[in-house]
């Protein structure tokens, strides 16, 4: 998508080599609050990087924005513009959108967005309150399954442009938010989202529009790029009666339960917040012929929801074995608490020589104000990634 400026959700996943990593590389944030603002302004981050894309701020936390710099924000309601002509004179508003996500996993429209209907209300009011409006955001929700959800909703965002226009508002600024998937195994590939991104801007946006295009990724960069190791550290075996096919009972059947050092109050709160369905690969590779049991998985807490995945078919597995989770990056680390009082792992970062390579030379490219420091963390090399 070579038009469209990336400004990363930082919800997504706000571990400090992500966010300074893209920072490096010439990103824009989208942050949601008052803290992710402080998080990427503390990294370098300029407030002309920045877009605090939620709808809906608390006043104290408009008030912060404007004493940090930072001027574009989302509204999509008539009360956020009354609150921001109070406490944010320089703000640049972008009228967030509704959508049709029904073909999404996670929908946002349902809580965000304007629908066309009030766009023009909320346009109007805008210019009474002498509120300045420079664009059209929107999020197709989060897991897009269609990639002409998109091109509906930059064919909607025109339709705003031009009422934007009629009450003199200096419309310049398209932001197509996030949706975009986080790995390979998609339904739909990243590049058939491209084409079709691609061609409604061309139609709709061209580029003697002269409107400056952004998106908000946060899946797409983080969710393939993390594996979680887990440990086991409890075990329990239970018997079973299955009934059969003619309704009498046969033998006994092992169940076993495993309990690790991670759950859904950690890093499987993508269970949650991704709707993702975590699935095992085992560290130590059984051999052919050990015998398979019904297993489930649980979390540390003492929560009976603290369930990770059920229905597994594993070899015997022990206290201290280990298991592997790919792509654990989205809505993992970022909305894990301590509840219990389990901590959120630790994060231990690796890039192979041919990526650091690459991103040495990308950094060198990008004239950035940013102060280029090391990475946070020791980088190591490892082969093949
Ligand atoms: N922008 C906004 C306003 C969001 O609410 C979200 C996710 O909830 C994102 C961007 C990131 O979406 P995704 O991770 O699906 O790309």
């Amino acid at each position: 998508m070579p038009r469209v400026k990336p400004f990363y959700a930082v919800k997504c996943n706000n571990s400090r080599v992500v966010v300074k990593l893209l920072a490096d590389l010439g990103a824009g944030f989208d942050c949601a609050s008052k803290p992710e603002i402080e998080f990427v302004q503390e990294i370098g981050v300029k407030p002309e990087q920045i877009i605090y894309a939620n709808p809906c701020k608390q006043i104290s936390q408009i008030r912060f924005a404007a004493k940090s710099g930072v001027q574009m924000m989302t509204f999509d309601n008539e009360e956020e513009l009354v609150k921001v002509s109070q406490s944010h004179p320089n703000a640049k508003m972008v009228l967030r959108i509704t959508t049709d996500d029904s073909k999404s996993t996670i929908c946002l429209s349902v809580k965000f967005g304007a629908s066309l209907n009030v766009c023009r209300h909320l346009l109007e009011m805008a210019m009474k309150l002498n509120v300045e409006v420079i664009g059209v955001s929107f999020h197709v929700g989060s897991g897009c399954n269609d990639p002409n959800t998109f091109a509906q909703s930059i064919a909607d965002a025109l339709s705003v442009f031009e009422i934007a226009s009629e009450f003199g508002h200096n419309m310049r600024l398209l932001d197509i938010g996030g949706g975009f998937p986080g790995t390979d195994n998609s339904e739909i590939k990243f590049e058939e989202f491209a084409a079709v991104v691609n061609s409604a801007l061309d139609l709709y946006f061209p580029e003697s529009s002269a409107v400056d295009i952004i998106a908000e990724p946060g899946k797409y960069y983080v969710e393939s790029a993390f594996s979680l190791a887990v440990n086991i550290i409890a075990k329990k075996e239970v018997q079973l009666v299955q009934s059969g096919s003619n309704g009498e009972e046969s033998g006994p059947i092992k169940n076993v339960l495993y309990y690790v050092n991670d759950g859904i109050y950690g890093s499987f709160s993508c269970k949650l917040y991704n709707h993702a369905h975590p699935k095992p690969v085992l560290h130590k590779k059984p051999s052919p012929n050990q015998p398979i049991y019904s297993s489930s998985l649980w979390g540390p807490t003492c929560d009976g929801l603290d369930q990770i995945a059920e229905h597994l078919n594993l070899p015997e597995l022990y206290v201290g074995d280990w298991l592997l989770f790919n792509s654990m990056g989205a809505y993992t680390v970022a909305t894990s608490c301590s509840f219990n009082g389990f901590l959120p792992p630790q994060i231990h970062s690796a890039m192979s020589r041919q990526t650091w390579d690459d991103v040495q030379l990308l950094r060198r490219g990008i004239e950035q104000a940013v102060t280029r420091e090391k990475l946070p963390v020791s980088p190591c090399f490892v082969d093949g990634n």
